[in-house]
């Protein structure tokens, strides 16, 4: 028996075509594309990319982006104003700060700085506070794609064994947070956790965000775990997450690839919590925090 291969794929043309529906909505009743101001320190390495096929992604469904090109050496005073200028913009349904930022700017600090109501990759306080407590709020898009990705494939959570590698603001912690609030009982992992292969043996949900290739060995997992690989590593041999997918696969129940698992989704679930932002302020219809409600594409389905 050899795993299912959860393609991320079907499940983000999913969303795209959803997407692009409720976009043309908040365009009809507003006469303006929702917008996206995407704050980005380089156009270069891997946050550029990213930046880039998120707008591309945005285009596709119809919604705008605004780049923000902060100049190099940008004061902390000056970010405020330029973020605080977004805030204050009506017609910016969200906001997001690319990663890394230049080492002069304080991370947290500067994240601080988005308007909670405009924060569609759940990246302030407020919304980590409210997720931790199991409240409707915005969240890293990464952790609601995973998330998604469950669903969509019709993979039980409630009562499940949910084992997560990664504790980071970004992936690990929202996604146990997600977990926990789907009524899965969750361990979270991280570098100084004694007996790595102990926990993830008992694993029903395996979820790996710890930016490390070949992290799960066919030895760590069990049949019945259906594994969810969120790492991302360039490696000479091209792009990989942190899962061993050929030794791993033939002896789970179910695996998302690199590429083209978690990564997909996530860019449709930031876009989808920019549409929910514009919806709320155009009142098109009911802000709708809560999704998880998509129906499982036909293509899923059957595969
Ligand atoms: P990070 O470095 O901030 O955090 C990594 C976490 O993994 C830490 O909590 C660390 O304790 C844990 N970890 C690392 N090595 C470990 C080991 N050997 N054993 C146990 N725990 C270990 O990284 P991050 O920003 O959370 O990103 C993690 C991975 O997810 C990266 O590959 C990144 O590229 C990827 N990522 C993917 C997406 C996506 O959309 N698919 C989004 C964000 C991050």
């Amino acid at each position: 028996m050899t795993a299912r291969v959860l393609d991320g794929r079907p499940v983000a043309s999913h969303l795209w075509r959803e997407l692009g529906d409720r976009a043309a909505a908040v365009h009809a009743k507003t006469g303006a594309a929702p917008r996206l101001a995407i704050v980005r320190f380089s156009a270069e390495g891997p946050a550029g990319v990213y930046a880039l096929s998120l707008a591309r992604a945005a285009h596709g469904v119809g919604i705008e982006t605004l780049w923000v090109d902060p100049p190099e050496g940008v004061t902390a005073v000056d970010l405020e104003a330029r973020i605080g200028a977004l805030n204050r913009d009506a017609d910016v349904a969200g906001i997001v700060v690319t990663q890394p930022l230049p080492d002069h700017l304080d991370l947290a600090r500067t994240l601080e700085l988005i308007d909670p109501s405009k924060d569609v990759d759940g990246a302030t306080a407020q919304s980590a506070g409210l997720l931790a407590r199991g409240a409707p709020t915005f969240a890293p898009a990464t952790a609601l794609a995973i998330l998604e990705i469950l669903r969509a494939y019709e993979i039980p959570i409630s009562g499940r064994r949910a084992v997560v590698i990664g504790r980071s603001a970004v992936a690990g912690r929202p996604v146990a947070a997600l977990l926990l609030a789907a009524d899965a009982t969750v361990i979270v992992c991280h570098r100084r956790t004694r007996n790595l292969a102990r926990e993830t043996r008992r694993a029903e949900l395996l979820v790996v965000a710890a930016g490390s290739p070949g992290l799960v060995r066919a030895e760590m997992v069990n049949r019945s775990c259906v594994v969810i690989d969120a790492g991302i590593n360039v490696t000479p041999d091209g792009v990989v997450g942190d899962v061993d997918f050929n030794a791993v696969r033939p002896v789970v129940a179910g695996i998302t690839p690199v590429p083209g698992g978690v990564g997909p989704v996530t860019t449709m679930m930031l876009l989808h919590q920019t549409l929910i932002s514009a919806e709320r302020a155009a009142a098109v219809r009911p802000p709708e925090l809560d999704r998880f409600r998509t129906p499982v594409p036909a293509e899923v389905a059957g595969g």
